[in-house]
């Protein structure tokens, strides 16, 4: 199939691979580490893990087969940091979501901020990524958020009700999906959003959800991502309408991302 339509990409999950509301960790390494990072981190992070928490770590690309090799048969779970948005075809450099499942991933993020910022991915196509990963079985971690610019202009609401419905209209009611908001001004900047902030805003999404599905609003995860540090994930993660964390820079310190892990631990 070299193009979904939109009518097309409405798909439910096959099979149920996660349990509803799980609390989560998620290492997004972005384009950083090598093969040393993933033989230092994997084993620490395999003795760490445990059924509470779910913890997540999505390398680049290139060390999933590494990664999937010393996660294995260990609690940790692991992911891609994009996918393309159709099954196969000429698309150099891309890979898809059934590639994924092949490989033994159990997500993938879609609609990071850096992917629609630097790669002009548009609310419709992180939608159709989103399908794809769905209708492969490896649940989408799908990013929401929005800039200063409109935070400062009053539009948080409207631009994350944009971004969220989009993909929200592709899903049945039976997908499986994780929500991670990330506001921009806070990813990698240090300049991570209050934890009153967040809860405000995962509160919405929660009542957004809840639009579509009624369910979706108590049982969908909702991450919150963007400089999350060892020292204000407890916080973070102890508002009511979180459930853990998307987590760059710190994810690339096995201490610190193990720090934040047990902070997700409530
Ligand atoms: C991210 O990459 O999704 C992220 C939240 O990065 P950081 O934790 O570095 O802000």
């Amino acid at each position: 199939m070299q193009a979904m339509d939109m009518q097309d990409a409405t798909v439910s999950c096959p099979v149920n691979i996660a349990a509803p509301r799980a609390r989560m960790v998620v290492a997004n390494w972005k384009m950083f580490g090598n093969l040393a990072l993933c033989r230092e981190s994997l084993p620490r992070l395999a003795d760490a893990a445990n059924a509470k928490v779910e913890l997540v770590v999505c390398p680049p690309a290139p060390y999933l087969g590494e990664v999937g090799r010393l996660a294995n048969r260990s609690g940790v779970q692991y992911g891609a940091q994009d996918v393309a948005e159709v099954t196969h075809g000429a698309r150099t450099g891309e890979w898809s979501a059934d590639m994924l499942a092949e490989l033994g991933c159990r997500y993938a993020i879609v609609g990071h901020s850096e992917r629609r910022d630097r790669h002009r991915e548009c609310n419709q196509t992180v939608a159709v990524k989103a399908a794809m990963c769905i209708a492969a079985g490896v649940i989408p971690i799908v990013c929401v958020g929005e800039t200063m610019e409109d935070r400062e202009s009053g539009n948080t609401e409207a631009v994350l009700a944009k971004q969220l419905n989009a993909i929200l209209q592709l899903m049945k009611k039976n997908a499986v999906f994780v929500l991670a908001y990330e506001p921009v001004w806070a990813i990698g900047t240090g300049l991570a959003a209050t934890p009153e902030m967040a809860q405000d805003v995962h509160a919405f999404l929660r009542r957004q959800l809840a639009l579509f599905v009624p369910e979706w609003g108590e049982s969908v995860t909702i991450l919150y991502g963007g400089s999350v540090k060892a020292d204000n994930a407890a916080s973070l993660f102890a508002m009511p309408d979180i459930d853990g964390g998307l987590v760059g820079g710190a994810s690339l310190n096995v201490l610190d991302l193990l720090s934040i892990y047990r902070s997700a631990m409530i």
